[in-house]
């Protein structure tokens, strides 16, 4: 525990040495002060542009600088968001998530990104968007239009940072959270665990967005996974344990964000993500083909929910949590070709 109001670099690797069980005790008792044990959020992501991003994340398939095989796209039309959408809230999702491949937005996009969280607002759904780096102009913007949450991931550690990305700096996706928190937007920001990190530098990560002046509303915490063609596909992997820590640690450092479990779902087994939510993870992507990084299907979703009696987490959609979870069993959504997940925005 922090002896300061802030988080040092010590505090944090004291907590991921802690023998695995005492850890993830703590950040059960943790998660139980502040969180109903076995609830968790679920929101629904759809790419709204992919791929040919001018940025050089290692990491993802959507740089123009890589050479991953993916079917780049325009930005959508609006009505085309609004299906998804629909379709996302009555499958159960209570968040639905837009995310462009834009090192920025530009002015002249803000008018149509506004029209889609207004249209998407008024189905009764929460708003996020990734969309790069905002000033402070486009992010009032965004919050008049009604913008509930807004994605940019940190990443890693400032020290790790430059060998993942060159292209923006570590300063200006600080700058681009501040924007956001000063416009009155919810913030979700977190990183990706398995570049090649040590583990210091999982710990960096988390005292940067721990200290953050407010820490972020929702934390993604991401499995790399290795995409053919980008510079990180032969990357090792992550041995398990080492993930779920990383989760406690974001819970106990964190304690009343949601954590969400994000990227690299798909790979872990049933036994690997209960033990995620033992940690802390409270939230996680359902009902999305993403892009280029597969989600769980549904139904795998729904098995493993009812096994450990995981209920979806309501908001004011004028949906009991029995409604939601009925919709997520019955109405599965059609694995749409668009939804992915943006691991950095
Ligand atoms: S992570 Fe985001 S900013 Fe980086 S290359 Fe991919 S789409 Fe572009």
């Amino acid at each position: 525990m922090p002896t300061s109001a802030l988080w040092t670099l010590k505090q944090a690797r004291a907590l991921f040495d802690k023998p695995f069980f005492d850890l993830l005790f703590k950040a059960q008792e943790v998660h139980r002060q502040h969180f109903k044990p076995g609830e968790i959020q679920v929101s629904t992501l759809l790419s709204i542009k992919t791929g040919a991003c001018p940025e050089d994340c290692k990491y993802c398939p959507q740089s123009a600088r890589h050479s991953a095989n993916i079917d780049s796209e325009r930005l959508i039309q609006v009505g085309q968001v609004l299906e998804a959408a629909r379709k996302a809230r009555d499958s159960g999702s209570t968040r639905f998530c837009m995310g462009a491949a834009w090192r920025n937005p530009y002015d002249r996009d803000l008018p149509v990104l506004e029209e889609m969280i207004k249209s998407v607002k008024a189905l009764g759904l929460e708003t996020c968007m990734t969309l790069g780096m905002l000033n402070d102009q486009q992010a009032d913007r965004l919050a008049k239009a009604g913008l509930d949450f807004y994605n940019h991931n940190l990443d890693t550690s400032p020290e790790f940072y430059s060998s993942i990305v060159t292209t923006r700096s570590y300063q200006d996706r600080l700058d681009t959270l501040s924007a956001i928190r000063h416009a009155g937007i919810k913030v979700c920001s977190g990183g990706i665990i398995g570049l090649g990190e040590t583990i210091n530098d999982r710990a960096g990560l988390l005292v940067q967005l721990a200290n953050l002046v407010e820490p972020p509303d929702s934390i993604p915490i991401n499995m790399l996974v290795k995409v053919r063609g980008t510079p990180l596909s032969n990357t090792e992997d992550v041995e398990p344990f080492d993930f779920i820590r990383t989760i406690a640690v974001a819970r106990i450092m964190m304690p009343k964000s949601y954590v969400r479990l994000s990227a690299g779902r798909e790979s872990m087994n049933d036994q690997t993500q209960a033990l995620c939510f033992m940690a802390g993870a409270n939230s996680v992507f359902y009902g999305c083909k993403l892009l280029t990084t597969p989600n769980p299907e549904e139904d795998r979703d729904i098995s493993l929910f009812n096994k450990l009696g995981i209920t979806i987490e309501r908001i004011s959609t004028n949906k009991s949590d029995a409604e939601n979870m009925d919709a997520l069993t019955t109405k599965i959504v059609p694995i749409e070709t668009r939804q992915y997940y943006n691991a950095a925005g």
